[in-house]
């Protein structure tokens, strides 16, 4: 399941470096849990559920190139801002 593109206001990121089209949400400090469904091999574990709790929102980027659209620490409230960003693109 691979995402094409995110949208904020009706409209469409567009990466200023790579052209990508996915914004991705990173999170410190989150504590996560999992359901296993089965481990094959030590590194092959397969998951059903995967829920998060916690954390602190550090940033938002891009998700193609790692390109940081807002930081968390610059912005009180980052949505606000993609908000404010998303008025300027076409
Ligand atoms: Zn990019």
């Amino acid at each position: 399941m691979s995402q094409e593109r995110t949208t904020v206001d009706g409209k469409t990121f567009i990466c200023p470096k790579c052209k990508g089209n996915v914004l991705e949400e990173i999170m410190t400090d989150v504590v996560q849990s999992s359901s296993i469904d089965c481990i094959d091999k030590p590194h092959d574990v397969e998951y059903v559920d995967t829920s998060t709790d916690g954390g602190t929102l550090d940033r938002i980027q891009c998700m193609r190139c790692g390109f940081i659209v807002v930081e968390a620490y610059e912005s009180p409230d980052v949505y606000e801002e993609l908000l404010k960003m998303a008025k300027e693109w076409k």
